[in-house]
Order: C-alpha cells, then sequence, then structure tokens
C-alpha cells in the first residue's frame, strides 16, 4: 500500500466494484468506501420470499456484456453463475400474450416471416414496417430517440409494441425520450450506415456468431445477486478496504491539492462518485458548478415492483416462457412481468409460482399514488387477463424504487463527455461514474467502475 487514499462515495455495486479494482495489486492506495444506508449494494438486494431468496431489484445480468461475469469469475463466483431455464419472452398484444418472434435485435426485427406470423403486428402495422425496405434513408440529426429512428424505419406500432416494452423494461423510460445512441448504440451504428435497418440488421447477424452459440443471453448467481456483493465485501474486507454504512457524505471541497468530504475526519487524494446524479450534483456544486449543472439535467423515473406468490392449481396453464412485456399503448399499470419459477427453476416452491411485475415509468408514476394493496390488487387484475390466474395471490411484496432509472435522453452521452471533461480540467482526481453516467446495467456499471477506478488511481501496478 502507499500512502495516499481513495475515496468511493457510494456502496452499490458500481462503489464496490471501483473500490475492488482500487484495493488490487501492488501500489495500491488505502480506500474508503462511504455509503448513506445501512447495508451494501445499492439497488441489488434479495432477500426471502415464499421461502425462496428472490431478488427485489434486478434479477439478471445481461451475460453478452462481459463485464459482470468476468468479475463473478475473477472472484470465484463461476460455479454459482445460474442462467435462466426458460427462454423466449412474449408481449401482450392485440388481447393476449404472443411470444416474441426470432431475429429481434432489442425489439427491431432482422427478419420478415416470424414477425408476420407472431400477429403482434395489426394488417397495417405489418405493411407499415414493410416499408423499411423501400424507404430513402432519413437523416434524424445527431442524437435521435428510438421512436424518432425505428419509428422512421418501421413504424409506431413496431415501436410501440416491440422496440418500446423491451428497451423500457431495461430502462423504465419512453421509446420518444430515450437516445437510440445512449440506450442502444449498435442498432444506432446500423441505422446510419445502412438504408434499410432490417437488411443492415441481417447483414450485421450473418457477420456474427448464431445468438444460440453465444451462450445464455442472461445469468445469475444461485441464492440471487446479492451473492455477488456478498462476496465483493468479503474481498475488499480482506483487502483492507475501510467499509463505512450509515454515512451519507454532504459535502465535498479543496484541502489544499486534495480533497475533503464532510463527514470524512481526513482529506483523500482522490475521489469516486458513484451516487445518483441528483445527489452527485449538489457536492460538485462548490468544485465544478459545470459538471454539476450536467449531473443535475439527469432526470431519474421510479418503478416499483410486486412480487406475487399463487397457488400452481390457480394457474390454468403453466407459464411459458420467461415473461411478458405490456406495450404502453395498452394503458396497463404493469410494464412487464417475469416468471421468476419458470425462469429460475431453483425459485419455484412446491405447489407455488412465482412472478414479478414491474409498474412505473418515465412519465407515468401511477404507482406512487397507490397504496401498496391497490398496486397489488390492480395487478393482479392485470396478470388474471394475461395469464389467467383463478385465484389472489397466496403471498405478495412490494419494493418501491423511487428515482431509480436514469433516463438517458438526446444529448446525454455529450453530457457525460461534458462532466468527465469538466472534471478533468477543474477538478483532477475526481471522477464520476454509475448509472447516471454510461449504462444502467448492472455489466455496464461494473465496467465504468473498474475504469474509473484506474482513472482515479493511474499509478496501480500490474495486477
Ligand atoms: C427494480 C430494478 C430492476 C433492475 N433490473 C436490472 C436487471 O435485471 N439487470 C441489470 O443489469 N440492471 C437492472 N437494474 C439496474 C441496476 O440495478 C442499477 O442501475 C445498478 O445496480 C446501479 O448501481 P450503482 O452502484 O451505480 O447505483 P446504486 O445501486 O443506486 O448505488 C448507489 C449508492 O449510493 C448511495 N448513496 C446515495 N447518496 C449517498 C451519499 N450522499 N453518500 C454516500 N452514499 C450515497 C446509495 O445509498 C446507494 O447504495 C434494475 C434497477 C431497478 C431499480
Amino acid at each position: 500500500m502507499t500512502g495516499a487514499t481513495i475515496a468511493v462515495v457510494g456502496g452499490g455495486i458500481t462503489g464496490l466494484a471501483a473500490a475492488y479494482e482500487l484495493s488490487r495489486g501492488g501500489n495500491a492506495p488505502g480506500v474508503v468506501l462511504l455509503e448513506a444506508g445501512d447495508r451494501l449494494g445499492g439497488k441489488i438486494t434479495t432477500t426471502e420470499f415464499a421461502g425462496v431468496p428472490v431478488d427485489c431489484g434486478p434479477d439478471a445480468i445481461l451475460a453478452r456484456v462481459p463485464w459482470a461475469g468476468e468479475l463473478m469469475r475473477e472472484l470465484g463466483l463461476g460455479p454459482q453463475i445460474v442462467s435462466p431455464a426458460a427462454a423466449g419472452a412474449s408481449v401482450y398484444a392485440r388481447g393476449r400474450l404472443r411470444p416474441l418472434p426470432e431475429g429481434l435485435v432489442r425489439g427491431v426485427p432482422s427478419q420478415v416471416l416470424p414477425l408476420l406470423r407472431s400477429g403482434i403486428l395489426s394488417p397495417s402495422g405489418i405493411a407499415r414496417a414493410g416499408l423499411d425496405l423501400v424507404l430513402p434513408r432519413h437523416n434524424h440529426g445527431s442524437d435521435p430517440t428510438i421512436a424518432q429512428v425505428i419509428g422512421g424505419r418501421f413504424g409506431l406500432e413496431v415501436v410501440d409494441r416491440l422496440v418500446g416494452p423491451l428497451l423500457s423494461a431495461i430502462n423504465a423510460g419512453r421509446a420518444d425520450s430515450l437516445s437510440l445512441r445512449a440506450t442502444a448504440p449498435d442498432i444506432e451504428a446500423l441505422a446510419s450506415g445502412s438504408r434499410s435497418l432490417l437488411l443492415g440488421l441481417r447483414g450485421h447477424r450473418r457477420k456474427v456468431p448464431e445468438p444460440s452459440s453465444l451462450g445464455p443471453l442472461f445469468i445469475s448467481l444461485r441464492g440471487g445477486l446479492e451473492r455477488l456483493v456478498d462476496r465483493l465485501v468479503e474481498e475488499l474486507r480482506a483487502a483492507g478496504v475501510e467499509l463505512r454504512t450509515g454515512t451519507p457524505v454532504t459535502e465535498l471541497g479543496r484541502d489544499g491539492r486534495r480533497w475533503r468530504l464532510d463527514p470524512l475526519d481526513r482529506p483523500v487524494d482522490g475521489v469516486v462518485l458513484t451516487a445518483p446524479a441528483f445527489v452527485t450534483a449538489p457536492l460538485l456544486a462548490e468544485v465544478s458548478p459545470v459538471a454539476s449543472l450536467g449531473l443535475a439535467g439527469v432526470v431519474y423515473s421510479s418503478v416499483a415492483v410486486a412480487t406475487l406468490a399463487y397457488r400452481e392449481a390457480a394457474l390454468p396453464r403453466p407459464l411459458s416462457g420467461s415473461g411478458f412485456v405490456v406495450p404502453r399503448s395498452e394503458g396497463w399499470l404493469m410494464t412487464a412481468c417475469t416468471f421468476v419459477s419458470s425462469k429460475w427453476p431453483a425459485l419455484h416452491p412446491p405447489g407455488r409460482v412465482i412472478m414479478r411485475c414491474s409498474a412505473g415509468r418515465h412519465g407515468d408514476n401511477r404507482p406512487a399514488a397507490l397504496s401498496d394493496d391497490d398496486l397489488v390488487d390492480l395487478l393482479h387484475g392485470e396478470l388474471k387477463q394475461a395469464v389467467g390466474v383463478t385465484e389472489a395471490p397466496v403471498q405478495w411484496r412490494v419494493d418501491r424504487w423511487d428515482r431509480s432509472f436514469p433516463q438517458y435522453g438526446p444529448g446525454h452521452l455529450a453530457r457525460a463527455d461534458r462532466i468527465d471533461a469538466a472534471l478533468a480540467v477543474g477538478a483532477p482526481g475526481v471522477v464520476v461514474t454509475g448509472a447516471s453516467m454510461r449504462g444502467v446495467g448492472i455489466a455496464a456499471c461494473v465496467r465504468q467502475a473498474r475504469d474509473a477506478g484506474r482513472k482515479v488511481w493511474p499509478g496501480a501496478l500490474p495486477h
């Protein structure tokens, strides 16, 4: 260890992974992690429900974005990695659940026949989608929304019934306000590089390995995602990282060439800020007004997650696939439902079936106005319609995630660049990272965290 100290603010996955990166190898600085809450892990939390460990927040990690899986394996958790048993999801469209067709890339079609057969689009929606093949290239400006690009190529039904629900399940956002570049950069690159997006995607799929040969799309851990938090905490303790919970940081200021954080009793040489943007913005007001202003502009949406257990006998038929999404145009409270017991067979208590319903997205804050009882009643009513459940749930719980999903609107990535640049010039040694900046998913948070660790402490020796 050197005499230097780096402070990490926030003990979610980003803060924990940044502290891990900083504490590894030779020449590591002292690391102190300050977490406002009384536990570590942030949005990653697993608690027992119906006798099995069910995640309250995130429940799966995108495996093809490798960083979280790599971290798990590095921490010795490889043998604990599990992947969903049930493949394929559905969408509630035109009065019933319909399996999503083959060939979708984040909801964008790359094959015609499966889309036609799916019954998801109306005849006029299909005709409009086909225009993608003949419409001329269109310039949407520098950072268009998902709806502008995908709607422009395939029409608004594809946006409403496919792309919107799938992306909103990840971002709790709306296709007409999220930046395509920030949320699906691969699609944006194809859309700007080829006239027909369907043909562009098809050409791209030919060049890359078959999705089925790449292994599972999602992964989790036996016992729930909180096992990753537990293992990281164990590792950090062993490395001598000081972990302080119940310690909200309320001020950040200069101390000569070092940094002072209230309530930390000593100055530090570098700071990694991983709390939500609305927390970090006021902290930076004095040391970098430009970065502070940028972060203050990040809008968040809130969601509620209701986990329901039913008697297995209350279902008219076994649930098929991993769950379903609901288009905004249906007007439902529910945005998505995971068939927990089908997706993760270890979470199938005898005679019970567990489902997890999400409600709320950008521009739809109805869950906030509902009591837990009313929320569950309404979601149960929608489940009756979707899967035909015949009895009330035997057990339920509601987790509310207020201001939890940063919305990457047009200009978000340019804002993140401005924040980085302002800090590099005006507050060297201070880095902002995590879900507020460059990726909401856990894998993207891990990548950012490890980059931030190396950025704030470039003196680290190879591990
Ligand atoms: C319901 C839900 C479902 C999700 N599902 C998935 C999924 O399936 N897969 C996936 O990849 N992602 C999912 N996500 C997104 C993902 O969980 C988050 O984006 C990610 O966990 C964010 O990690 P983070 O460390 O950046 O932030 P957080 O987890 O929010 O951690 C930030 C931490 O900072 C702390 N803090 C706040 N203020 C202060 C302060 N003043 N001082 C010190 N500490 C402070 C907070 O208490 C918190 O612990 C989901 C999110 C939610 C809410």
